[in-house]
């Protein structure tokens, strides 16, 4: 009843996902620098595009700035399983890169030549790289709120959210984590760097923002990828129903007196029930737990949910199936039953498999402990890894998503959202082999008169004249070359 008056699109959403990827090279003889094999594989893409940073018809962004960090953003998608499709549909499409590039560097340096593409957040030298994620988010809710009543949510949602790594003081849930603290010192920001605070909304600034959250880690797990862009979803609508209503925070018993040190903590402690302390702000109590944090999102989740059950499939597709699994995963934890979320938590894959390998060789060995550093960061290689293939084809780590539905992603965008003009806009751009551009909100012609559309509601998939008039421009005959 309020949710249509508030805003004309309820709790709709759009979802995107930015993944930065690792890249290195092994068993040359010739030490190839990481840049230079980054660069190699956007060689076809420059030619193509004559620019490292390109859109695909696909919608999304691809794109190499200085270093050795390809990145692609997902286009725009209105589920969480829109999103996790595009965001497969960026593995596939760097792996091929890479593929194709170590095919080339084979010619030069021998069959052994191998390149690593990562889908992690840290390299061997201690760089931390990330995954972002975007969110439509509406304007009425500032990101004072945002930073007070979604951090507490972020700095504990890895305990099914985290990839997990083997730290320098052993197992740790979140890659991030450790990283968070360090980009920023002074105590009152601390919380800024897992909300990037840059006001780019991509849409319409009175009515919109871009949600821009940097703290969350790259998951191989599909479930996992999901479930991060699913409960992360509820808790914003729930954060603007409750803004919208001028109504308490359901979280304010949440606020932590510092984030950054939590998130750390957390990430260390599997058991999700470490003291953190709360903000002084916070009545009553001085701590809370990583489980007793999440128990609250879900609990408020839940209520919201019942309150909504004849319009959720449009708030959120399977929400019963993401309440179900965000449930069973807090209770796993709280029993002490961690090896129950092996099938779908990229951390408790990694520690259940490690645990194993202990386990065979009774107790650990420094040539064990040097395996499965090993394997900790070759389970995140989409171009040669064989630890994560196999979990997947043993059935010990679960899909959601199967070929057919990566591949129709690799050639087409969401059909729900603005990408699927700027993907038409660029497949015709490329057959016509003429000088173009577009970012998130535009799409020009630059040869002959330049001609703009622009493209400013992301929800909106419907062409405007202006758009037609470019696609018209775009879609004329190519002259003749006959001379
Ligand atoms: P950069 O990486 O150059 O610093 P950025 O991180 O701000 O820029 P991009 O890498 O260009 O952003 O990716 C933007 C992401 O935001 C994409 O995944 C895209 O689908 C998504 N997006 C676009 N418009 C919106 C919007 N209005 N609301 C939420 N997400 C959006
Ligand atoms: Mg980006
Ligand atoms: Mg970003």
């Amino acid at each position: 009843e309020f949710v249509e008056n508030v805003h004309d699109r309820g709790f709709s959403r759009i979802f995107g996902i930015e993944t930065e990827y690792g890249v290195s090279v092994t068993e040359n003889d010739k030490a190839i620098e990481a840049g230079q094999v980054a660069m190699m594989m956007f060689q076809p893409v420059v030619t193509r595009s004559r620019s490292t940073n390109t859109y695909l018809g696909n919608g999304a962004r691809l794109y190499l700035d200085v270093g050795s960090h390809p990145e692609y953003a997902t286009a725009e998608s209105r589920t969480p399983m829109g999103a996790l499709a595009q965001d497969l549909a960026g593995e596939r499409i760097m792996g091929r890169l890479a593929a194709d590039a170590q095919q080339r560097l084979r010619e030069h340096y021998g069959d052994g030549t191998r390149i690593h593409l990562f889908k992690n957040n840290t390299d061997s030298s201690g760089h931390s790289f990330g995954c972002h994620e975007n969110y439509l988010l509406r304007r009425f809710v500032s990101l004072r709120t945002v930073e007070r009543e979604l951090i507490p949510f972020l700095v504990t949602r890895q305990l099914f959210s985290g990839a997990g790594m083997m730290g320098p003081d052993g197992f740790e849930m979140s890659q991030r984590a450790r990283f968070l603290d360090d980009a920023v010192s002074s105590a009152t920001t601390r919380s800024r760097p897992m909300v990037n605070t840059r006001d780019e909304p991509h849409a319409d600034p009175d009515h919109y923002r871009r949600l821009h959250v940097i703290v969350g880690d790259s998951n191989r797990s599909q479930l996992a990828t999901w479930m991060k862009l699913a409960t992360t979803h509820l808790v914003l609508s729930v954060i603007e129903e409750s803004v919208s209503l001028g109504e308490r925070s359901p979280f304010d018993s949440c606020m932590l007196a510092d984030p950054g040190q939590a998130i750390r903590q957390v990430s260390g402690d599997i058991t999700g029930k470490a003291p953190i302390m709360l903000s002084a702000d916070v009545p009553v109590r001085e701590h809370s737990c990583a489980l007793e944090i999440q128990r609250s999102y879900l609990h408020a989740v839940q209520s919201f949910v019942a309150r909504h059950t004849s319009s959720i499939d449009a708030i959120l597709p399977d929400a019963a199936q993401v309440l179900e699994l965000w449930e069973n995963a807090l209770d796993s934890i709280d029993r002490g039953r961690w090896r129950e979320l092996s099938s779908w938590v990229d951390w408790a894959a990694k520690l259940n498999l490690f645990e194993r390998m202990r386990a065979r060789n009774n107790g650990g060995s420094p040539q064990l402990e040097a395996r499965i550093r090993q394997i900790d960061l070759e389970y995140h290689d989409i171009v040669n890894g064989v630890t994560y293939p196999s979990l997947m084809s043993h059935g010990a780590l679960r899909s959601l998503l199967g070929e057919d539905a990566i591949r129709e992603a690799v050639s087409n965008p969401p059909a729900d959202t603005r990408a699927a003009l700027r993907g038409a806009f660029v497949d015709a751009a490329l057959r016509k082999d003429v000088l173009w551009a577009c970012d998130w909100t535009h799409v020009s012609l630059a040869s002959g008169n330049r001609l703009e559309a622009e493209l400013l509601d992301p929800f909106n998939p419907e062409p405007t004249e202006e758009y037609l008039r470019v696609m018209a421009a775009v879609s004329e005959p190519k002259p003749s070359q006959n001379w």
